[in-house]
């Protein structure tokens, strides 16, 4: 059974996000349907005709705040982080929720960095918060850790990974027409060495959020496989299959 619609109305933006882009990527933009859908009041989100949406059209909603460097180069200081807070312990003016977007968080400083860890981690009611980097390495073990993490940058894709994709495409679509169970689905990927198959799923969940389809549902995913990825560069021994078999689950239920 695949992720509905009906499904993905039940499933909420995670309150805290922390998304990795490539550095050609453009943050707003790419944000901008995924904050249509946190706040458009119409049945079908993005509805395109709610005040809403006209709102985030015209690129000035109230409810949603930017922080990000104020020039080029420059920091994200503690000053930008206390106007923030001031604003997001006050009631949304046009939303239900509000969505707090904070673009560059590796050029959060550390004061700034440390103030906003105290929001994030005892968010007012109904806050958002997105954050978006280049650069997991320069972000806080502590801010990182209290956000879900999802990546949009792409690994060095080889044959074999574009391979592997392939097969991990049809084997869900396999499960979800119960065609294969998914021992049997991920008994197709021993062969494949463990990075391989990991980069090949987060290409998966990569073409899944850019055609806008599962977004959703896929954060939590996203999530767990980072988490994966950097045990298996830090050498630490894995059971492939368990772990394979928990990723599948989450996918197809
Ligand atoms: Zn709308």
């Amino acid at each position: 059974m695949n992720l509905s619609l009906s499904k993905l109305e039940h499933i909420q933006c995670p309150q805290s996000l922390l998304l990795v882009l490539n550095e050609t990527d453009d943050a707003e933009s790419l944000l901008k349907p995924l904050l249509a859908r946190m706040l458009c009041d119409g049945a079908n989100k993005p509805c395109g005709h709610c005040k809403q949406c006209h709102h985030l059209a015209n690129h000035m909603h109230p409810d949603v705040t930017v922080v990000k460097p104020e020039k080029v180069g420059a920091q994200i200081k503690i000053d930008q982080i206390r106007a923030l807070q001031k604003t997001i312990y006050t009631t949304p003016l046009c939303a239900t929720k509000r969505m707090v977007f904070i673009t560059s968080a590796h050029k959060l400083n550390e004061a700034a960095s440390n103030a906003l860890l105290k929001s994030i981690e005892e968010p007012p009611q109904n806050t958002y918060f997105i954050l978006t980097t280049t650069s997991m390495r320069q972000i806080s073990t502590t801010l990182a850790s209290r956000c879900v993490k999802f990546s949009l940058a792409q690994d060095e894709l080889s044959p074999r990974v574009l391979e592997v994709e392939v097969l991990f495409r049809t084997s869900i679509e396999g499960i979800n027409q119960h065609q294969a169970s998914v021992c049997e689905a991920v008994k197709r990927f021993t062969g494949f060495p463990l990075d391989d198959v990991l980069s090949a799923i987060q290409l998966y969940m990569h073409k899944e959020i850019k055609s806008n389809s599962h977004t959703m549902g896929i954060f939590k995913q996203s999530d767990m496989l980072l988490d994966i990825k950097k045990k298996v560069s830090e050498n630490i021994p894995l059971n492939a299959t368990l772990l394979l078999e928990s990723i599948f689950i989450g996918f197809v239920c």
